[in-house]
């Protein structure tokens, strides 16, 4: 069983409470999911604590790339591109709908530009073993014109294109949350570590509270992992209040505009005025163009807010490189803000940082792991693993498992002939059945079977999803479901607001909300939603 139920909280907590566990984890996003996985694999009791949804930081907010990161290369970062180059097959083995091959576009202005690149994606392909098939091809001016005709020739007559996969990193961190539960870790979300609780100066577990219920837990284990991304340090400082700080957090923006808007075929790089690069990256309905990387100094927070002049410097390469009516930022349908959690060098920007990730060791023998990237999870998995099993004497046995696939991710065939056979079988039509392979691959069908009608007439999300959400994946709250389960805060912009009202009816019924619990929720959600798209106002000027 792989399930994450929000039927049975009170069950998970008590079992929390009751146990011994071999390691709590604290932090369910990427590096907290890929370790529960990993620790539950190698034969530990594995408990996980997340102190608000499962994948609300970072983890959801990303550019939803599974790349080694060919800018890094430039870095001189080898073994960090190396390792994740070469994750990207794996990640597509495990879940071939959460890791999808795309083509991505790089245009070039001259012959020169081309070679330059094609000699970096040369190297960067032999890093990460591609397949003679999946090697980058260049595309002169007849080519550019048949297959990307968006981009303006006269400044770009050339183009190199190279495979990268495509993710959707919220359901990545579910999909290993609930590989971890399959191989017997205890997860739970909306339950913060307030404290730890030690013996002879030794962490031997941790003290949190249920937000939902103000329950009060002790979860007692031999090791402690603090994999709370942007928290980190918040975290380090519970064990030994005059840490350091390890972190630099860096801001990164994406803007999501409708495909009819910027209609680009492929995935795409474009450069910015500053000489950095941003992914443009076309889904369905819609296009989402991201990202920036500049120092954040509020501190570690869910939801940053999206400054305007941050909007206006992602719409610039578009207004300039590709032939489009002017965009501007009243046209944004969407928006995500993202901290990345970089191990701070002195004296460096965050574009300069490299994406490494560090284990530290407090003095209280809690195992902390910061840095890295959603595409090298597993490796930064098996990192913290080792090193806690290290300090605290834990047996690891050999990965077994760890080669299945995710849930969801037991399928042949690529994606859109899953998609064909979700048609075939459940009449859905081939934009619902894409979309719904995409999120949940071979457990769309599934998906289907609790409710195949969609919850606004003639939209694309399916009252199903509501059910699977709350029975398979913990979704507790109207947000967890709109936002990182369906995705519909981001991908289907067109139907949110009405979605509002009969997703909060469905998860009233199977949670159990009273009227004003469902209403104040829906309020809640309109202030979210309107705050992710603030910058549409203009600021006002200088007086
Ligand atoms: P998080 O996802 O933030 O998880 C930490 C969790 O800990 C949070 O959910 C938080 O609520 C929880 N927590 C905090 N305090 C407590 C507590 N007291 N108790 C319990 N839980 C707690 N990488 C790629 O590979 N590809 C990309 O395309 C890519 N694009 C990116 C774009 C942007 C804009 C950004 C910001 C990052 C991008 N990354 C990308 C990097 C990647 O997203 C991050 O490295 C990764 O998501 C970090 O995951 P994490 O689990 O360490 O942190």
């Amino acid at each position: 069983m792989n399930a994450i139920s929000s039927l049975e909280r009170d069950a998970t907590l008590d079992r929390l409470e009751r146990e011994r566990f071999d390691c709590v984890i604290v932090g369910g996003g990427i590096t907290g999911a890929g370790i529960a996985r990993e620790a539950a694999l190698r034969g530990l009791s594995v408990a996980l604590l997340e102190a608000r949804d499962f994948a609300s930081g970072t983890s959801s907010r990303s550019s939803k790339l599974i790349h080694g990161g060919l800018r890094y290369l430039a870095m001189g970062d080898v073994s960090l591109v190396r390792s994740t180059a070469l994750e990207r097959k794996v990640i597509h083995r495990l879940a071939p709908h959460l890791a999808e091959p795309r083509w991505l576009v790089v245009p070039a202005r001259s012959r020169a530009g081309l070679v330059k690149l094609r000699a970096a994606i040369t190297t960067y392909e032999k890093l990460g073993a591609v397949a003679p098939e999946d090697r980058h091809r260049n595309w002169r001016r007849p080519e550019l014109e048949q297959n990307e005709p968006l981009i303006r020739r006269e400044l770009h007559p050339f183009a190199c294109i190279y495979r990268e996969y495509l993710t959707d990193d919220a359901r990545l961190v579910l999909a290993n949350l609930r590989a971890a539960v399959g191989a017997g870790a205890t997860v739970v979300n909306y339950a913060a570590v307030t404290g730890l609780s030690t013996q002879s100066g030794r962490a031997d577990g941790v003290r949190a509270r249920c937000a939902l219920s103000g329950r009060q837990l002790r979860v007692a284990a031999r090791c402690v992992i603090n994999a709370a991304g942007p928290w980190v340090d918040e975290l380090r400082r519970l064990e030994d209040r005059s840490a350091p700080e390890r972190l630099l957090l860096s801001l990164g923006i994406h803007v999501v505009l409708p495909h009819r808007r910027v209609p680009v075929r492929n995935m795409m790089i474009l450069g910015t005025r500053d000489r950095r690069s941003i992914f443009v990256i076309p889904r369905g309905e819609i296009v989402y163009v991201g990202t920036t990387d500049t120092v954040y100094e509020p501190g570690a927070q869910t939801w940053p807010s999206i400054p305007r002049k941050d909007v206006e410097y992602l719409l610039e390469p578009l207004n300039r490189d590709l032939s489009v009516e002017p965009l501007v930022p009243e046209e944004v349908t969407a928006a995500w803000a993202g901290l990345r959690p970089l191990i701070a060098e002195p004296g460096k920007a965050p574009t300069e940082i490299s994406r490494k990730d560090e284990v530290w060791i407090g003095p209280a023998g809690v195992v902390s792991i910061a840095g890295g990237k959603l595409t090298g999870y597993r490796p930064m998995a098996r990192l913290a693993l080792e090193r806690a099993a290290k300090e605290h004497g834990l047996r690891l046995a050999a990965a077994d498992g760890s080669d299945s696939p995710l849930p969801g991710g037991d399928f042949e065939g690529g994606l859109s002939s899953l998609a064909r056979r979700l048609e075939e079988t459940t009449g859905l039509d081939a934009r619902r059945a894409l979309r719904l392979a995409s999120l949940y691959g071979r457990e769309a069908a599934e998906v289907v079977e609790r409710g195949p009608e969609p919850l606004v007439s003639g939209g694309v999300v399916l009252r199903g999803e509501v059910a699977f959400a709350v029975e398979k994946e913990g979704a507790a709250t109207l947000e967890d479901v709109l936002y990182r389960r369906t995705r519909a805060a981001l991908y289907v912009p067109e139907e949110r607001e009405a979605l509002l009202e009969p997703l909060s009816r469905a998860l009233a019924a199977r949670l159990g909300w009273s009227e004003s619990e469902r209403s104040a929720q829906c309020d809640s959600l309109r202030k979210r939603l309107a705050a992710d798209l603030a910058f549409r106002q203009p600021e006002p000027a200088p007086s």
